[in-house]
Protein backbone atom coordinates (compact mmCIF):
# COMPACT_ATOMS: atom_id res chain seq x y z
CA UNK A 1 0.00 0.00 0.00
CA UNK A 2 1.70 3.23 -0.84
CA UNK A 3 -0.36 4.94 1.51
CA UNK A 4 1.75 3.24 4.53
CA UNK A 5 5.07 4.34 2.96
CA UNK A 6 7.12 7.51 4.54
CA UNK A 7 6.40 10.31 3.23
CA UNK A 8 8.78 12.80 1.90
CA UNK A 9 8.01 16.39 0.37
CA UNK A 10 10.75 17.69 -2.24
CA UNK A 11 10.50 21.42 -2.34
CA UNK A 12 11.50 22.43 -5.89
CA UNK A 13 11.57 20.46 -9.24
CA UNK A 14 14.74 21.12 -10.42
CA UNK A 15 17.49 18.56 -11.62
CA UNK A 16 17.81 18.47 -7.87
CA UNK A 17 14.42 17.69 -6.84
CA UNK A 18 13.81 15.73 -9.64
CA UNK A 19 16.49 13.45 -8.76
CA UNK A 20 15.50 13.40 -5.33
CA UNK A 21 12.04 12.46 -6.01
CA UNK A 22 13.08 9.62 -8.61
CA UNK A 23 15.96 7.89 -6.47
CA UNK A 24 13.44 8.52 -3.15
CA UNK A 25 9.98 7.02 -4.68
CA UNK A 26 11.72 4.16 -6.61
CA UNK A 27 13.20 3.08 -2.91
CA UNK A 28 9.42 2.61 -0.83
CA UNK A 29 8.80 6.31 -0.35
CA UNK A 30 5.87 8.21 -1.36
CA UNK A 31 7.14 11.86 -2.45
CA UNK A 32 4.91 15.04 -2.99
CA UNK A 33 7.47 17.16 -5.07
CA UNK A 34 6.20 20.88 -5.05
CA UNK A 35 7.20 23.37 -6.92
CA UNK A 36 5.93 26.92 -8.08
CA UNK A 37 6.31 26.61 -11.52
CA UNK A 38 3.70 25.50 -13.66
CA UNK A 39 5.35 22.65 -15.24
CA UNK A 40 8.93 20.67 -13.44
CA UNK A 41 12.29 21.40 -15.04
CA UNK A 42 13.36 24.51 -12.73
CA UNK A 43 15.96 26.71 -14.07
CA UNK A 44 17.79 24.38 -16.21
CA UNK A 45 15.08 22.67 -18.17
CA UNK A 46 12.71 25.48 -18.93
CA UNK A 47 11.00 25.26 -21.82
CA UNK A 48 8.31 26.79 -24.12
CA UNK A 49 4.69 27.02 -22.24
CA UNK A 50 2.95 24.00 -24.16
CA UNK A 51 0.37 26.86 -25.78
CA UNK A 52 3.01 27.97 -28.35
CA UNK A 53 3.09 25.32 -30.01
CA UNK A 54 7.38 24.67 -30.10
CA UNK A 55 7.57 21.86 -32.79
CA UNK A 56 11.93 21.90 -31.97
CA UNK A 57 12.18 22.87 -27.54
CA UNK A 58 15.34 20.93 -27.53
CA UNK A 59 17.29 23.30 -29.75
CA UNK A 60 17.17 26.32 -26.85
CA UNK A 61 18.87 23.01 -24.88
CA UNK A 62 21.95 21.00 -24.30
CA UNK A 63 21.16 17.58 -22.31
CA UNK A 64 17.85 17.12 -23.35
CA UNK A 65 18.19 13.50 -23.07
CA UNK A 66 18.99 13.85 -19.49
CA UNK A 67 15.86 15.68 -19.36
CA UNK A 68 13.68 13.17 -21.38
CA UNK A 69 15.33 11.21 -18.60
CA UNK A 70 13.90 12.90 -15.38
CA UNK A 71 10.65 13.42 -16.96
CA UNK A 72 9.83 10.26 -18.18
CA UNK A 73 11.14 9.08 -14.27
CA UNK A 74 9.01 11.61 -12.68
CA UNK A 75 5.79 10.45 -14.92
CA UNK A 76 6.56 6.81 -14.21
CA UNK A 77 6.15 7.09 -10.35
CA UNK A 78 2.90 9.58 -10.52
CA UNK A 79 1.02 7.00 -12.42
CA UNK A 80 2.28 3.87 -10.17
CA UNK A 81 1.05 6.76 -7.20
CA UNK A 82 4.59 6.80 -5.49
CA UNK A 83 5.02 10.37 -6.04
CA UNK A 84 2.73 13.24 -6.50
CA UNK A 85 3.99 16.65 -8.30
CA UNK A 86 2.05 19.83 -6.85
CA UNK A 87 2.77 22.77 -9.31
CA UNK A 88 2.13 26.12 -9.19
CA UNK A 89 2.32 26.02 -5.26
CA UNK A 90 4.40 28.52 -3.84
CA UNK A 91 5.87 27.06 -0.57
CA UNK A 92 6.26 30.48 1.90
CA UNK A 93 7.25 28.28 5.26
CA UNK A 94 8.19 24.55 6.39
CA UNK A 95 7.00 24.26 10.21
CA UNK A 96 8.83 21.71 12.49
CA UNK A 97 6.09 19.19 14.58
CA UNK A 98 6.67 17.00 17.20
CA UNK A 99 7.03 14.47 14.50
CA UNK A 100 7.31 15.78 10.61
CA UNK A 101 6.54 19.02 8.94
CA UNK A 102 3.90 20.46 7.62
CA UNK A 103 4.60 22.65 4.21
CA UNK A 104 2.50 25.75 3.65
CA UNK A 105 1.80 26.66 0.02
CA UNK A 106 0.09 29.36 -1.33
CA UNK A 107 -1.51 28.06 -4.96
CA UNK A 108 -1.54 29.50 -8.42
CA UNK A 109 -0.46 33.04 -9.98
CA UNK A 110 -2.74 35.05 -7.00
CA UNK A 111 -1.11 33.23 -4.39
CA UNK A 112 -3.86 33.67 -1.68
CA UNK A 113 -5.30 30.38 -1.27
CA UNK A 114 -3.54 28.10 1.47
CA UNK A 115 -2.50 24.83 1.12
CA UNK A 116 -0.71 22.51 3.48
CA UNK A 117 1.11 19.12 2.92
CA UNK A 118 2.00 17.31 5.94
CA UNK A 119 5.80 14.81 5.53
CA UNK A 120 7.70 12.50 7.74
CA UNK A 121 10.97 14.50 5.96
CA UNK A 122 11.76 17.43 3.50
CA UNK A 123 14.37 18.13 0.89
CA UNK A 124 15.06 21.48 0.22
CA UNK A 125 15.47 21.77 -3.54
CA UNK A 126 15.22 25.17 -3.91
CA UNK A 127 18.17 26.31 -6.44
CA UNK A 128 19.77 29.91 -6.75
CA UNK A 129 19.00 32.96 -8.03
CA UNK A 130 20.46 35.56 -10.10
CA UNK A 131 22.86 38.79 -8.51
CA UNK A 132 22.80 42.09 -10.47
CA UNK A 133 24.78 44.90 -8.58
CA UNK A 134 23.57 48.49 -9.81
CA UNK A 135 24.86 51.12 -11.85
CA UNK A 136 23.90 54.34 -13.64
CA UNK A 137 20.87 53.81 -15.91
CA UNK A 138 20.23 49.96 -14.64
CA UNK A 139 16.12 51.17 -14.21
CA UNK A 140 15.88 52.08 -17.71
CA UNK A 141 13.52 50.11 -19.29
CA UNK A 142 15.63 47.58 -21.78
CA UNK A 143 17.78 46.64 -19.43
CA UNK A 144 17.16 42.76 -17.78
CA UNK A 145 18.94 40.37 -16.40
CA UNK A 146 21.07 37.49 -18.07
CA UNK A 147 18.81 34.88 -16.60
CA UNK A 148 15.55 37.03 -17.69
CA UNK A 149 16.79 37.20 -21.20
CA UNK A 150 17.47 33.53 -21.47
CA UNK A 151 13.95 32.93 -19.44
CA UNK A 152 11.68 34.76 -22.35
CA UNK A 153 13.49 32.90 -25.00
CA UNK A 154 13.60 29.51 -23.71
CA UNK A 155 10.02 30.06 -21.93
CA UNK A 156 8.25 32.46 -24.00
CA UNK A 157 10.55 31.56 -27.51
CA UNK A 158 10.60 35.57 -27.71
CA UNK A 159 13.32 38.13 -27.63
CA UNK A 160 14.04 41.38 -25.42
CA UNK A 161 15.25 43.57 -28.55
CA UNK A 162 17.27 43.33 -31.77
CA UNK A 163 19.90 44.74 -30.01
CA UNK A 164 21.99 43.60 -27.12
CA UNK A 165 24.96 44.04 -25.25
CA UNK A 166 25.16 41.19 -22.66
CA UNK A 167 27.22 42.07 -19.37
CA UNK A 168 28.59 41.42 -15.80
CA UNK A 169 30.27 38.20 -15.10
CA UNK A 170 29.80 34.76 -14.78
CA UNK A 171 29.51 31.59 -17.00
CA UNK A 172 25.95 31.83 -17.35
CA UNK A 173 26.98 34.57 -19.78
CA UNK A 174 27.95 32.59 -22.63
CA UNK A 175 24.54 30.53 -22.97
CA UNK A 176 22.60 33.90 -22.85
CA UNK A 177 24.91 35.51 -25.32
CA UNK A 178 24.94 32.56 -27.72
CA UNK A 179 21.14 31.51 -27.40
CA UNK A 180 19.80 35.19 -28.15
CA UNK A 181 22.35 35.29 -31.27
CA UNK A 182 21.03 32.15 -32.15
CA UNK A 183 17.66 33.41 -31.84
CA UNK A 184 18.39 36.64 -34.67
CA UNK A 185 19.45 39.22 -32.11
CA UNK A 186 22.33 41.47 -32.89
CA UNK A 187 24.83 40.80 -29.99
CA UNK A 188 26.64 43.67 -30.29
CA UNK A 189 28.80 42.71 -27.45
CA UNK A 190 29.47 40.54 -24.10
CA UNK A 191 31.25 42.85 -21.44
CA UNK A 192 32.76 40.22 -18.92
CA UNK A 193 34.81 41.73 -16.09
CA UNK A 194 36.93 38.45 -15.36
CA UNK A 195 40.93 38.48 -16.03
CA UNK A 196 41.55 35.56 -18.98
CA UNK A 197 44.90 35.22 -17.65
CA UNK A 198 43.65 34.15 -14.30
CA UNK A 199 42.03 31.15 -16.10
CA UNK A 200 44.87 29.85 -17.47
CA UNK A 201 46.73 30.45 -13.67
CA UNK A 202 43.95 27.72 -12.76
CA UNK A 203 44.47 25.61 -15.48
CA UNK A 204 45.60 22.46 -13.53
CA UNK A 205 42.20 22.66 -11.43
CA UNK A 206 39.66 23.69 -14.34
CA UNK A 207 41.08 20.49 -16.68
CA UNK A 208 39.06 18.21 -14.06
CA UNK A 209 36.26 18.85 -15.37
CA UNK A 210 37.17 18.51 -19.39
CA UNK A 211 33.27 18.00 -20.51
CA UNK A 212 32.88 21.72 -18.71
CA UNK A 213 36.05 22.68 -20.71
CA UNK A 214 34.69 21.64 -23.66
CA UNK A 215 31.06 23.48 -23.29
CA UNK A 216 33.39 26.60 -22.90
CA UNK A 217 35.03 26.09 -26.47
CA UNK A 218 31.83 25.42 -27.84
CA UNK A 219 30.59 28.76 -26.47
CA UNK A 220 33.44 30.79 -27.63
CA UNK A 221 33.34 29.06 -31.52
CA UNK A 222 29.39 29.88 -31.22
CA UNK A 223 30.62 33.43 -30.10
CA UNK A 224 33.04 33.71 -33.49
CA UNK A 225 30.39 32.14 -35.83
CA UNK A 226 27.95 35.12 -34.77
CA UNK A 227 30.48 37.50 -34.99
CA UNK A 228 29.94 38.87 -31.10
CA UNK A 229 32.89 41.15 -30.03
CA UNK A 230 33.85 39.96 -26.25
CA UNK A 231 35.56 42.49 -24.17
CA UNK A 232 37.19 40.80 -21.09
CA UNK A 233 38.16 42.75 -18.13
CA UNK A 234 35.60 45.02 -19.06
CA UNK A 235 32.28 46.68 -17.35
CA UNK A 236 28.98 48.71 -18.19
CA UNK A 237 29.80 51.61 -16.30
CA UNK A 238 26.19 53.37 -17.76
CA UNK A 239 23.05 52.29 -19.70
CA UNK A 240 21.63 55.49 -20.91
CA UNK A 241 18.07 56.81 -22.31
CA UNK A 242 15.04 58.52 -21.84
CA UNK A 243 12.17 56.50 -22.07
CA UNK A 244 14.37 53.11 -22.63
CA UNK A 245 17.87 51.68 -23.15
CA UNK A 246 19.23 53.92 -26.22
CA UNK A 247 23.17 52.56 -25.79
CA UNK A 248 25.44 51.51 -22.55
CA UNK A 249 29.19 52.86 -21.52
CA UNK A 250 31.65 50.19 -21.19
CA UNK A 251 35.41 50.69 -20.14
CA UNK A 252 38.49 48.80 -19.35
CA UNK A 253 39.16 47.13 -15.74
CA UNK A 254 42.64 47.95 -14.67
CA UNK A 255 44.85 44.91 -12.40
CA UNK A 256 42.50 46.48 -9.10
CA UNK A 257 39.40 45.90 -10.77
CA UNK A 258 39.02 50.19 -11.36
CA UNK A 259 37.98 51.72 -14.26
CA UNK A 260 40.88 52.58 -16.36
CA UNK A 261 40.06 56.35 -17.25
CA UNK A 262 39.86 57.31 -21.28
CA UNK A 263 38.77 53.71 -22.17
CA UNK A 264 34.77 54.11 -22.10
CA UNK A 265 33.34 53.19 -25.07
CA UNK A 266 29.66 53.92 -26.38
CA UNK A 267 27.64 50.93 -27.61
CA UNK A 268 24.26 51.32 -29.33
CA UNK A 269 22.00 48.68 -28.45
CA UNK A 270 18.40 48.54 -27.14
CA UNK A 271 18.48 45.35 -24.72
CA UNK A 272 21.04 45.64 -21.85
CA UNK A 273 20.81 41.57 -20.52
CA UNK A 274 23.36 41.86 -17.10
CA UNK A 275 23.86 39.58 -14.40
CA UNK A 276 26.87 38.99 -11.87
CA UNK A 277 26.52 35.83 -10.36
CA UNK A 278 23.91 33.37 -8.77
CA UNK A 279 23.00 33.23 -4.80
CA UNK A 280 21.22 30.02 -3.32
CA UNK A 281 17.78 30.63 -2.00
CA UNK A 282 17.70 29.63 1.56
CA UNK A 283 14.92 31.06 3.13
CA UNK A 284 13.05 27.92 4.10
CA UNK A 285 16.03 26.21 5.22
CA UNK A 286 16.56 29.33 7.66
CA UNK A 287 13.03 29.24 9.36
CA UNK A 288 13.82 25.63 10.06
CA UNK A 289 16.66 26.35 11.70
CA UNK A 290 19.06 24.97 9.32
CA UNK A 291 23.26 26.10 9.85
CA UNK A 292 24.78 27.86 6.66
CA UNK A 293 28.16 28.17 5.19
CA UNK A 294 28.48 31.29 4.13
CA UNK A 295 25.47 32.27 1.67
CA UNK A 296 25.15 28.02 1.60
CA UNK A 297 22.82 25.67 3.42
CA UNK A 298 25.30 23.41 5.01
CA UNK A 299 25.10 19.57 4.32
CA UNK A 300 27.02 16.64 5.40
CA UNK A 301 27.96 13.39 3.14
CA UNK A 302 24.64 12.15 2.71
CA UNK A 303 23.57 15.76 1.73
CA UNK A 304 21.69 15.61 5.13
CA UNK A 305 21.11 19.67 7.27
CA UNK A 306 22.14 19.51 11.00
CA UNK A 307 17.80 19.42 11.34
CA UNK A 308 16.85 16.04 11.63
CA UNK A 309 14.70 15.25 8.77
CA UNK A 310 15.74 17.97 6.42
CA UNK A 311 18.24 17.14 3.44
CA UNK A 312 19.07 19.67 0.98
CA UNK A 313 20.21 19.57 -2.85
CA UNK A 314 20.97 21.60 -5.37
CA UNK A 315 22.02 25.20 -5.67
CA UNK A 316 20.48 25.98 -2.21
CA UNK A 317 23.66 24.17 -0.85
CA UNK A 318 26.14 26.19 -3.06
CA UNK A 319 26.09 26.99 -6.65
CA UNK A 320 27.15 24.77 -8.64
CA UNK A 321 25.41 24.26 -12.29
CA UNK A 322 22.76 21.38 -12.90
CA UNK A 323 25.01 18.26 -13.34
CA UNK A 324 26.35 18.98 -9.94
CA UNK A 325 22.31 19.53 -8.79
CA UNK A 326 21.51 16.05 -10.06
CA UNK A 327 24.23 14.31 -7.93
CA UNK A 328 22.93 15.90 -5.08
CA UNK A 329 19.67 15.14 -5.45
CA UNK A 330 20.39 11.51 -6.38
CA UNK A 331 22.40 10.89 -3.33
CA UNK A 332 19.73 13.12 -1.05
CA UNK A 333 17.03 10.89 -2.16
CA UNK A 334 18.65 7.89 -1.70
CA UNK A 335 19.56 8.52 1.85
CA UNK A 336 16.66 10.11 2.55
CA UNK A 337 14.63 7.01 1.43
CA UNK A 338 17.01 4.73 3.66
CA UNK A 339 16.79 6.75 6.65
CA UNK A 340 13.17 7.21 6.55
CA UNK A 341 12.76 3.01 6.24
CA UNK A 342 14.87 3.44 9.35
CA UNK A 343 18.45 2.02 7.88
CA UNK A 344 21.78 3.36 7.31
CA UNK A 345 22.31 3.83 4.03
CA UNK A 346 25.37 1.90 1.82
CA UNK A 347 27.56 5.22 0.57
CA UNK A 348 29.01 2.55 -1.63
CA UNK A 349 25.63 2.75 -3.65
CA UNK A 350 26.20 6.09 -4.75
CA UNK A 351 30.07 6.02 -5.16
CA UNK A 352 29.19 7.44 -8.71
CA UNK A 353 27.70 10.51 -7.90
CA UNK A 354 29.55 11.55 -5.00
CA UNK A 355 32.79 11.33 -7.41
CA UNK A 356 31.07 13.93 -9.44
CA UNK A 357 29.73 15.70 -6.67
CA UNK A 358 33.97 15.72 -5.42
CA UNK A 359 35.01 16.89 -8.63
CA UNK A 360 31.93 19.55 -9.58
CA UNK A 361 32.06 21.31 -6.15
CA UNK A 362 36.38 21.62 -6.74
CA UNK A 363 35.44 22.81 -10.37
CA UNK A 364 33.38 25.35 -9.55
CA UNK A 365 34.68 26.83 -6.52
CA UNK A 366 37.75 27.64 -8.55
CA UNK A 367 35.42 28.89 -10.91
CA UNK A 368 33.86 31.35 -8.49
CA UNK A 369 37.12 32.74 -7.37
CA UNK A 370 37.72 34.07 -11.51
CA UNK A 371 34.33 35.14 -11.81
CA UNK A 372 33.87 38.32 -10.16
CA UNK A 373 32.04 41.80 -10.01
CA UNK A 374 35.09 44.22 -9.70
CA UNK A 375 36.43 45.09 -6.68
CA UNK A 376 36.00 48.50 -7.00
CA UNK A 377 32.27 48.45 -8.83
CA UNK A 378 31.08 50.63 -5.88
CA UNK A 379 32.35 53.62 -7.46
CA UNK A 380 30.79 53.77 -11.14
CA UNK A 381 28.00 53.89 -8.57
CA UNK A 382 26.47 57.63 -8.56
CA UNK A 383 24.38 58.91 -5.49
CA UNK A 384 21.15 59.63 -7.79
CA UNK A 385 21.17 55.54 -9.02
CA UNK A 386 18.32 53.81 -6.96
CA UNK A 387 19.35 50.52 -5.51
CA UNK A 388 16.68 49.19 -3.88
CA UNK A 389 14.17 49.40 -6.54
CA UNK A 390 11.25 48.52 -4.39
CA UNK A 391 11.66 51.21 -1.75
CA UNK A 392 13.28 53.74 -4.33
CA UNK A 393 16.18 53.97 -2.36
CA UNK A 394 18.94 55.80 -3.45
CA UNK A 395 22.69 54.93 -3.24
CA UNK A 396 23.17 58.29 -1.65
CA UNK A 397 20.73 57.84 1.08
CA UNK A 398 22.79 54.25 1.81
CA UNK A 399 26.05 56.55 1.71
CA UNK A 400 24.15 58.76 4.08
CA UNK A 401 23.11 56.14 6.25
CA UNK A 402 26.81 54.76 6.29
CA UNK A 403 29.02 58.00 6.81
CA UNK A 404 26.62 60.16 8.84
CA UNK A 405 24.81 57.71 10.94
CA UNK A 406 27.49 55.20 11.16
CA UNK A 407 25.62 52.21 9.78
CA UNK A 408 27.99 49.39 8.77
CA UNK A 409 25.61 46.07 8.09
CA UNK A 410 22.21 45.70 6.02
CA UNK A 411 20.50 45.45 8.80
CA UNK A 412 21.14 49.14 9.91
CA UNK A 413 20.92 50.29 6.46
CA UNK A 414 17.25 48.61 5.99
CA UNK A 415 16.31 50.80 9.66
CA UNK A 416 17.88 53.94 8.66
CA UNK A 417 16.51 53.72 4.91
CA UNK A 418 14.04 50.95 4.00
CA UNK A 419 16.40 49.62 1.77
CA UNK A 420 15.36 45.97 1.60
CA UNK A 421 12.06 46.32 3.34
CA UNK A 422 10.11 45.97 -0.04
CA UNK A 423 8.23 43.30 -1.93
CA UNK A 424 11.40 41.07 -2.65
CA UNK A 425 13.09 41.83 0.69
CA UNK A 426 16.52 42.76 -0.34
CA UNK A 427 16.95 39.30 -2.27
CA UNK A 428 17.87 41.84 -4.84
CA UNK A 429 19.05 44.52 -3.40
CA UNK A 430 21.16 43.48 -0.78
CA UNK A 431 24.50 42.45 -2.26
CA UNK A 432 24.60 46.17 -3.47
CA UNK A 433 23.94 47.54 -0.28
CA UNK A 434 26.92 45.37 1.54
CA UNK A 435 28.78 46.61 -0.72
CA UNK A 436 27.72 50.33 -0.42
CA UNK A 437 28.03 49.90 3.75
CA UNK A 438 31.81 47.88 3.41
CA UNK A 439 30.39 44.76 4.43
CA UNK A 440 30.15 40.85 3.50
CA UNK A 441 26.95 40.16 1.97
CA UNK A 442 24.97 38.38 4.49
CA UNK A 443 21.90 35.85 4.27
CA UNK A 444 18.80 37.91 4.90
CA UNK A 445 16.84 36.85 7.60
CA UNK A 446 13.50 36.39 6.31
CA UNK A 447 10.65 34.13 8.43
CA UNK A 448 8.68 33.58 5.14
CA UNK A 449 9.88 32.78 1.71
CA UNK A 450 6.70 34.38 0.30
CA UNK A 451 4.49 37.24 0.74
CA UNK A 452 2.09 35.85 2.69
CA UNK A 453 -1.82 37.59 2.96
CA UNK A 454 -2.49 38.16 6.06
CA UNK A 455 -5.76 36.19 6.09
CA UNK A 456 -3.86 33.15 5.56
CA UNK A 457 -1.58 34.07 8.48
CA UNK A 458 -4.61 33.85 10.43
CA UNK A 459 -5.98 31.27 9.83
CA UNK A 460 -2.46 28.89 9.39
CA UNK A 461 -3.45 26.38 12.12
CA UNK A 462 -7.04 25.46 9.72
CA UNK A 463 -5.61 24.70 6.35
CA UNK A 464 -6.90 21.42 5.72
CA UNK A 465 -4.24 19.02 5.23
CA UNK A 466 -3.44 17.68 1.98
C1 LIG B 1 17.78 32.45 -14.35
C2 LIG B 1 18.73 31.28 -14.48
C3 LIG B 1 19.19 30.88 -15.75
C4 LIG B 1 20.09 29.82 -15.88
N1 LIG B 1 20.57 29.45 -17.12
C5 LIG B 1 21.48 28.46 -17.25
C6 LIG B 1 22.02 28.05 -18.52
O1 LIG B 1 21.67 28.62 -19.53
N2 LIG B 1 22.92 27.06 -18.57
C7 LIG B 1 23.35 26.44 -17.45
O2 LIG B 1 24.20 25.54 -17.54
N3 LIG B 1 22.86 26.77 -16.22
C8 LIG B 1 21.95 27.77 -16.11
N4 LIG B 1 21.47 28.14 -14.88
C9 LIG B 1 21.91 27.37 -13.73
C10 LIG B 1 21.07 26.07 -13.67
O3 LIG B 1 19.77 26.37 -14.03
C11 LIG B 1 21.18 25.51 -12.33
O4 LIG B 1 22.50 25.08 -12.16
C12 LIG B 1 20.24 24.33 -12.06
O5 LIG B 1 18.96 24.54 -12.59
C13 LIG B 1 20.16 24.12 -10.57
O6 LIG B 1 19.25 23.10 -10.30
P1 LIG B 1 18.46 23.07 -8.92
O7 LIG B 1 17.59 21.86 -9.01
O8 LIG B 1 19.40 23.19 -7.80
O9 LIG B 1 17.57 24.39 -8.91
P2 LIG B 1 16.56 25.05 -9.96
O10 LIG B 1 16.69 24.50 -11.32
O11 LIG B 1 16.74 26.52 -9.79
O12 LIG B 1 15.14 24.61 -9.40
C14 LIG B 1 14.63 25.09 -8.19
C15 LIG B 1 13.13 24.98 -8.25
O13 LIG B 1 12.63 25.32 -6.96
C16 LIG B 1 11.46 26.06 -7.13
N5 LIG B 1 11.29 26.87 -5.92
C17 LIG B 1 12.17 27.72 -5.35
N6 LIG B 1 11.68 28.26 -4.23
C18 LIG B 1 10.43 27.75 -4.10
C19 LIG B 1 9.38 27.94 -3.15
N7 LIG B 1 9.53 28.76 -2.08
N8 LIG B 1 8.20 27.28 -3.34
C20 LIG B 1 8.03 26.43 -4.39
N9 LIG B 1 8.98 26.22 -5.32
C21 LIG B 1 10.17 26.87 -5.18
C22 LIG B 1 11.68 26.88 -8.38
O14 LIG B 1 10.44 27.21 -8.99
C23 LIG B 1 12.50 25.92 -9.24
O15 LIG B 1 11.67 25.19 -10.13
C24 LIG B 1 20.55 29.17 -14.73
C25 LIG B 1 20.07 29.56 -13.46
C26 LIG B 1 19.18 30.60 -13.33
C27 LIG B 1 18.70 31.02 -11.95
Amino acid sequence: MVNDRPHLAVIGAGPAGLAATIAAAARGVRVTLIDSAPEAGGQFYRRPAPGLGARRPQALHHQWPTWERLRDGLRTHVRAGTARHLTDHHVWVVERLPAGFTVHALLGPEQEEPVAVRADAVLLATGGYEKVLPFPGWTLPGVVTAGGAQAMLKGGLAVPGRTAVVAGTGPLLLPVATGLAAAGVKVAALVESADPKSFVRRAGTLAVQPGKVAEGARYAAHLLRHRVRTLVRHTVVEAHGTERLEAVTAAALDGDGRVRPGTERRIACDTLAVGHGMLPHTDLAQTLGCRLDGMDVHVDDEQRTDVPGVWAAGETTGIGGSALSLAEGHIAGRSAAARLHGTAPDAREWAAAARTRTRLRAFFAALDTLYAPPAHWTEQVTDDTVVCRCEEVTAGAIREAVDEFGAGDERTVKLLTRAGMGWCQGRVCGPAVAGLAGCEPTPGRRPFARPVPLGVLARAGETEEQ
